[in-house]
């Protein structure tokens, strides 16, 4: 049977618990899938916010340069320079720097900033601009080949202070635009309406500069926690945009969910054992059944032959008048006589099981004192008993109240224990009977010293056809019939049996009987 288990796990349960397994490896490979388009999807928005950022500052600066170069005259530039400045508040200020000189780079810068000390700011966007050189030759190549580009230029890093610089048009080809911004006043003012909108209520958007610790969300009640993607800004890249989901983030949605199927998973595996379990145990149970009834059939035969080949050759010895003396005579009629009530015994068990099987058995409650049908019992088979070599003892309960039994069933149920420990005592015979009462119950104990039953075997023997297969038991006449007789006797009484037994020591049937119990009253069926 424990190879059938076997097979039957190799057989089902294992191609299953590979394929959940590969489903759910499957799904991990979906989730990276799915975590990548989502962070993809977070890259864009972030793309497009830069995009925005670009196109805001480009709009505006092509706008100055219109409106500055509208005019030839040096002095009118610088008077529409002053009006752009004072009109728009994203300026902190712009100037006009005219390079002279191809090589080296040197700017003459004419701008609006009365308010500031003209020598310090011209020599310090003179320096940023000669810095980057490269950059700036690159912004006029561009220009040369019809593109405007607008590039942020490293200011001494600097929270409040931002430098964009571009080119003109062609009529003025070395001249180099610069913006002086702050950048937190662009992102509140100018940024925010627009982070706001791509955020949605589905995502918070976040500038953030690392070294000042700067950070501006979208959402306003929002606490600072991990984003999940970061980008630079384009025009300040001092300043990172980050992005991440209101309420989980996708690592923990992706965890969630793996964490989900995995418990589904799991349950159904533990689903998908316990079924196998459960037909596994029927199918061991039917096939202990067959094999019980097999052995049965093979054993009643058994029984039944050996008393009637007895009985027969005996009575056939005394018919022919062979037998000589009287004493031999004797002898075979009591044999004769204890193989029919040996062959009586067993048509009656088989008898009272069926009846007991079709639920047509009936019982006879009355009122009954069990030490009084425990002293005939036990004065019926005191000789028999010592005449096996048994050492019988009988311990009679002392004020025992009476109780609702069938008489006759309960000495049928106790003979067949007593006829159990004869059977299946070894070199130690004793049984004893004791009467007793405890916590609401009377009841009768055989015991004896015999072979006992293992604990495996404890809870089958009461099973219709169960006889152990090892040992004494298997050289035993028996029919597997008698527990089950028994227990069905005692289910009638609304009893119960409590069986002790040690293998090598002996064992105890004690059957307890209800002592209030006014439902044995009158006939029922069992
Ligand atoms: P049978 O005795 O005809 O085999 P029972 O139903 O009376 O059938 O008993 C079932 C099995 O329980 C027996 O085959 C035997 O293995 C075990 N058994 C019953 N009584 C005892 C006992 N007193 N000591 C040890 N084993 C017992």
């Amino acid at each position: 049977m424990k190879k059938i288990g076997l097979i039957l796990i190799l057989i089902i349960i294992l191609p299953i618990a590979f394929l959940l397994f590969n489903e759910f490896g499957k799904l991990s490979e979906n989730e990276k899938v799915l975590e990548e388009i989502y962070n993809n999807q977070l890259q864009a928005i972030l793309f497009s916010v830069n995009q925005y950022s670009e196109d805001v500052v480009r709009t505006t600066a092509n706008e100055i340069i219109s409106r500055v170069e509208s005019s030839d005259n040096q002095n009118s530039q610088d008077e529409i320079l002053s009006t752009i400045v004072n009109e728009s508040r994203k300026f902190i200020f712009i100037f006009i720097a005219d390079s002279i000189g191809d090589k080296d780079l040197k700017f003459i810068f004419r701008n609006d900033y009365r308010s500031f000390n003209a020598d310090s700011l011209n020599h310090l966007y003179s320096k940023n601009l000669t810095d980057n050189k490269t950059l700036i030759n690159r912004l006029i190549t561009y220009r040369e080949q019809g593109y405007r580009k607008i590039e942020p230029i490293d200011l001494v890093k600097s929270d409040n202070r931002a430098l964009l610089v571009f080119a003109g048009t062609e009529k003025y080809t070395k001249r180099i635009y610069g913006a002086v911004i702050n950048p937190q006043d662009f992102i509140t003012s100018i940024l925010s309406s627009r982070l706001q909108e791509v955020a949605k209520n589905e995502f918070i958007i976040s500038v953030i500069n690392p070294t000042s610790g700067y950070q501006y969300n979208s959402t306003k009640d929002f606490e600072k926690k991990p984003v999940q993607a970061q980008k630079p800004l384009w025009i300040f890249p001092d300043y990172n945009l980050g992005i991440s989901l209101i309420g989980q983030s996708i690592e923990d949605l992706v965890t969630d969910r793996a964490m989900n199927n995995l418990i589904l998973i799991g349950i159904l595996l533990v689903v998908l054992i316990a079924a196998v379990w459960f037909v596994y145990s029927a199918v061991k149970k039917e096939l202990e059944f067959a094999q019980a009834k097999a052995d049965f059939v093979s054993n009643v035969s058994h029984e039944l032959r050996t008393p009637l080949a007895l009985i027969s050759m005996f009575a056939e010895t005394l018919e022919m008048d062979r037998v000589k003396t009287e004493e031999k005579k004797k002898e075979y009629y009591s044999i004769i006589s204890h193989e029919s009530n040996r062959l009586g015994k067993i048509v009656n068990t088989i008898l009272n099981f069926s009846k007991m099987e079709a639920g047509k058995r009936k019982f006879n409650f009355a009122e009954e004192d069990l030490n009084e049908i425990a002293v005939q019992i036990y004065q019926n088979y005191s000789y028999h008993l010592y005449n096996k070599g048994f050492d019988f003892e009988y311990e009679p309960g002392i004020d025992i109240p009476k109780v609702m039994i069938d008489r006759e069933a309960i000495s049928e149920a106790i003979v067949n224990l007593i006829d159990n420990a004869v059977k299946y005592s070894a070199d130690t015979k004793f049984i004893k009977i004791i009467i007793g009462s405890e916590k609401g119950f009377v009841f009768t104990e055989i015991s004896d010293k015999g072979i006992g039953v293992s604990e495996e075997d404890q809870k089958k023997i009461f099973d219709k056809f169960y006889r152990v297969s090892s040992g004494l038991v298997h050289n035993t006449k028996g029919t597997g019939l008698g527990l089950s007789l028994v227990k069905q006797i005692m289910d009638a009484h609304k009893g119960k049996i409590i069986l002790k037994s040690k293998v090598g020591e002996g064992s105890s049937f004690k059957l307890m009987f209800p002592i209030n119990s006014k439902e044995n009253n009158g006939v029922t069926n069992a």
